[in-house]
């Protein structure tokens, strides 16, 4: 068994969709960056690949590449699941946090768990997805960034 762990943060901004994990949220702002900058599904691909010692995100998917531009991250979590198979690995689990002043995950929850399980190609109860403030600290607090962590454990098939 090997465990992952990933972190991203991106910039709240006016004029973008706030996507986290591929589920659209209704909110006046929106996280910025090359693709749509879903943050969450980010740190997840970035745990997988750390489960599997194949680095990092910005290696397999670089922002000066346009093929990402504006693409769903479902896709490149899609890729990211088909390298963890062919390198002989499968998910036993992952532990997903968003942290963000506003807006409320929980409304989102169970349809994020369901789209994130499903390109997983897992059951829903091995997808926990919680969401956390950060008590009004720091640049999440101040309602400028959302950020996510993730933490996965992988098995040999
Ligand atoms: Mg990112």
């Amino acid at each position: 068994m090997r465990v992952g762990s990933g972190y991203d943060i991106h910039r709240l901004v006016p004029g973008r969709k706030l996507i986290l994990g591929s589920v659209e949220l209704d909110y006046p702002l929106g996280l910025l960056g090359h693709s749509d900058a879903d943050v969450l599904t980010h740190s997840l691909c970035d745990a997988l690949l750390g489960a599997i010692g194949l680095g990092d995100i910005g290696e397999h998917y670089p922002d000066t590449d346009p093929t990402w531009k504006d693409v769903s991250s479902l896709v490149l979590l899609a890729d990211v699941v088909k390298k963890m198979k062919d390198t002989g690995f499968e998910l036993i689990n992952c532990d997903l946090t968003v942290l963000a002043q506003r807006p409320k995950i929980s409304p989102y929850k169970a349809e994020i768990r369901e789209k994130i399980a499903r390109t997983l190609g897992v059951s829903i109860d091995r997808v926990n997805l919680k969401a956390s403030t950060t008590e009004g600290l720091g640049c999440v607090g101040r309602e400028e960034a959302i950020a996510a962590m993730s933490t996965v454990l992988v098995k040999r098939c």
